[in-house]
């Protein structure tokens, strides 16, 4: 059999693989909170902050939805003619046009392109969010920030450049398997190992001070079975009005991760139920499910990819011989942020159904629906989340069942218990 079958071949193993473990691991039968309890949620909630976030809500979409309609056509217009190969001999040219340079100082030029075409929508994003009192943070943090993250996505990008196009020089008939079980481990690394070097380099971490609240939150992730070995206070306050908390770590080096914002936002059996809900992602083992799939989906786009790449129009457009070469970086990028696009729903979809499994997790956990709804209402409140967003904006891209979604659930959850 010829390489290209070999990956036909593996190409279909992943996808099976990848619908068996969607099939078994998605908690796909969990039924939406009754509608007549979100619109009685809705009423209920103070109709000026409704209407405030609302607001913010629509200011932030001429920006967001351009934005990305721009990255799209970038990613187009870079990959599908030769401008984007051109970009990359013109970074490689000043060392002679070596294939390191090329591979890795080309593609870094291709996606800072991108990346400054973008730019004025993320600072659109940030004055808007910083005029609803949203981001407490200046244009000077903003920019270190946005500099930091463009350090961390450079070396990584550079890495996994010059070991992609390694890859296709030693191995020009056989890379695609080479990069999918690289692809792979990208995925697991990144989910696993990343979150613990990247997140000191954003905010620091101290460990709560002991007192009834620290001592309740151990005992309760003891009791559920998830012991952690540290509740850790993170300085978000720096950037963000917005609270969060999450648990981190696997074994004996989980963590719960609680938001100095949240903190100073909420009430302490608040923090408990939110608490409550990050127990039943680790107790669920979302993120170790989460990466297995992403995993698998990542090995099947680099084969994907591979066949996708060999396509004769495809590589005329470019202007280039074949996929596996550095010059060819922006025609895979384009490929890329289209499955990306296409992965979108996909993706918020099944997150949706795994969010909705741990609110009913913190609610059996903590067995009080009342401050479970008022967290939430405290937390639509802050974050200046749409509690009751557009149906289409839902299915496009929302991560987490709406408020009115999650208070229903506790209500339902409180009349099925009597509590
Ligand atoms: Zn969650």
């Amino acid at each position: 059999m010829t390489p290209r079958g070999w990956a036909v071949l593996t190409l279909a193993g992943l996808l099976v693989a990848l619908a068996v473990a969607a099939a078994l691991l998605v908690p796909w039968q969990r039924p939406p909170a009754p509608r007549a309890d979100q619109l009685a949620a809705l009423r209920d909630l103070p109709a000026d902050q409704v209407a405030h976030s609302r607001a913010l809500r629509a200011a932030l979409r001429p920006g967001r939805y351009t934005g990305l309609v721009v990255g799209l056509l970038v990613a187009l217009a870079l990959g599908l003619t030769p401008l984007g190969g051109r970009l990359v001999e013109l970074a490689g040219r000043p060392f002679g046009g070596h294939w390191v340079a090329q591979a890795v100082l080309g593609g870094l030029a291709v996606v800072l392109v991108a990346d400054l075409l973008t730019l004025p929508f993320s600072a659109w994003r940030h004055a808007v969010l910083t005029r609803y009192g949203l981001s407490v943070q200046g244009w000077g943090g903003w920019t270190v920030d946005l500099l930091k993250s463009y350090a961390v996505s450079a070396v990584l990008g550079a890495v996994v450049l010059l070991g992609f196009y390694t890859v296709t020089r030693l191995a020009p008939r056989w890379w695609w398997a080479v990069g999918a079980a690289g692809a792979a481990g990208l995925v697991a690394l990144l989910s696993f190992v990343l979150p613990v070097l990247v997140e000191p380099v954003f905010n620091r971490f101290t460990p709560m001070e002991p007192g009834p609240l620290r001592t309740e939150l151990m005992a309760m992730a003891a009791r559920d079975g998830v012991p952690v070995k540290d509740v850790l206070v993170a300085d978000a306050s720096r950037r963000t009005r917005a609270v969060n908390a999450y648990v981190s770590g696997l074994g004996p080096t989980r963590r719960v991760v609680v938001y100095d914002t949240l903190l100073r936002e909420a009430t302490p059996a608040e923090v408990t139920s939110v608490v409550a809900h990050e127990l039943g992602h680790a107790r669920d083992r979302d993120v170790a499910v989460g990466t297995l799939t992403g995993a698998l989906g990542a090995a099947a786009g680099v084969v994907a990819l591979y066949l996708l790449g060999s396509a004769r129009p495809l590589l005329r457009l470019a202007g280039v011989d074949s996929i596996a070469e550095p010059r060819a970086f922006p025609l895979l990028l384009a490929l890329v942020t289209v499955a990306g696009l296409v992965a979108t729903p996909v993706q918020a979809a099944v997150s949706r159904l795994v969010e909705a499994r741990a609110d009913a997790h913190a609610l059996a956990l903590t067995g009080d629906p009342a401050t479970f709804e008022a967290m939430q209402r405290r937390l639509a409140g802050v974050n200046l989340a749409d509690p009751d967003p557009p149906r289409w904006e839902r299915l496009w891209s929302a991560s987490h069942p709406s408020t009115v979604e999650r208070m229903a659930a506790a209500r339902a959850y409180a009349r099925e218990t009597g509590r």
